[in-house]
């Protein structure tokens, strides 16, 4: 199927690894132009030359803390002069800390706040003014399933992530008319290093191994397994197509049916 995306510039947020990655190498698959960024300049460029080898589109990669005002005002200008109008803005982060309440104090609410919430409106003030002009542009948002049904252990992702889905929601009625769409995709489980590194903390403080902690989480999962990368990437790209226009203000949720409830 032509999904109609072919030779649009995609920008991809902390895309140099797990989920964004394998955005990035979908939309390249779909003959995309793609822009990646990250923090770290050596997954960048590995990344970056992994893509162009496979796909043979073009790439370009920027360094980028997404906490930072400054960075993506950077990330925006390198993008925009190297690959044109960004078409498509997949507005991915790294997670916040995992925490209870008493464990996290204003710092950590506030790094979690400019990282999750602040980098996506920051980048969207600066695209979206093209879209516009334009008449035309695809905003994703990659959250979790937390959004959903909250996770133990990480008030942060909880908090924050549903306050991207309620402005993306607001951001999507006011766009609307420009035919831009805005939507959220909320992961389930998925395996990544992301996930790895929670199973680790969540092994030190159960005592069990994170192996154990990994195998459990695909059981309470009723298709009984982690998603892989691939399998949220190509929500996004669908999302992203030319059949998706009349797709707007919504929260997917891929997860192998984790969430219990109707909505
Ligand atoms: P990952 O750790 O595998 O990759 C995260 C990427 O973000 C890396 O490229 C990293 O370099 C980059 N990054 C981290 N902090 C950054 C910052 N401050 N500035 C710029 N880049 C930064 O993570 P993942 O599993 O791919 O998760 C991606 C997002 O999806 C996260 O927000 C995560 O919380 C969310 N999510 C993941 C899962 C899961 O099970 N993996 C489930 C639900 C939601």
């Amino acid at each position: 199927m032509d999904l109609g995306i072919k030779n649009k510039n995609v920008l991809v947020t902390a895309s140099s690894k797990g989920i964004g990655k394998s955005i990035a190498e979908q939309f390249a698959a779909e003959g995309c132009n793609i822009a990646i960024c990250s923090r770290t300049k050596q997954d960048l460029i590995n990344t970056t030359l992994e893509i162009k080898k496979k796909y043979g589109t073009e790439v370009i990669w920027c360094l980028c803390d997404l906490s930072k005002a400054r960075d993506i005002e950077n990330t925006f200008d390198i993008v925009s002069s190297n690959l044109g109008n960004i078409d498509i803005l997949v507005n991915n982060c790294g997670g916040p800390s995992a925490g209870y309440f008493q464990e996290l104090d204003d710092e950590k609410w506030q790094n979690a706040f400019e990282q999750v919430m602040l980098s996506v409106v920051r980048f969207n003030n600066l695209v979206i003014p093209g879209m516009m002009a334009r008449e035309w542009g695809r905003i994703i948002n990659i959250t979790s399933i937390s959004v959903k049904q909250p996770i133990d252990n990480l008030i942060l992702s909880n908090s924050l992530r549903t306050g991207v889905v309620g402005y993306a929601k607001s951001l999507s009625n006011e766009i609307a008319k420009y035919s831009i769409t805005v939507n959220n995709i909320a992961p389930g489980y998925t395996l990544t290093n992301r996930l790895y590194e929670l199973a680790v903390v969540r092994a030190k403080i159960s005592g069990r191994s994170h192996e154990e902690i990994l195998s459990d989480m695909g059981k309470e999962i009723p298709m009984n397994r982690l998603a892989r990368p691939e399998e949220i990437a190509s929500l996004a790209i669908y999302l992203a197509s030319m059949q998706a226009a009349y797709l707007t203000g919504n929260t997917i949720h891929v997860d192998g049916g984790l969430v219990k409830g109707l909505y």
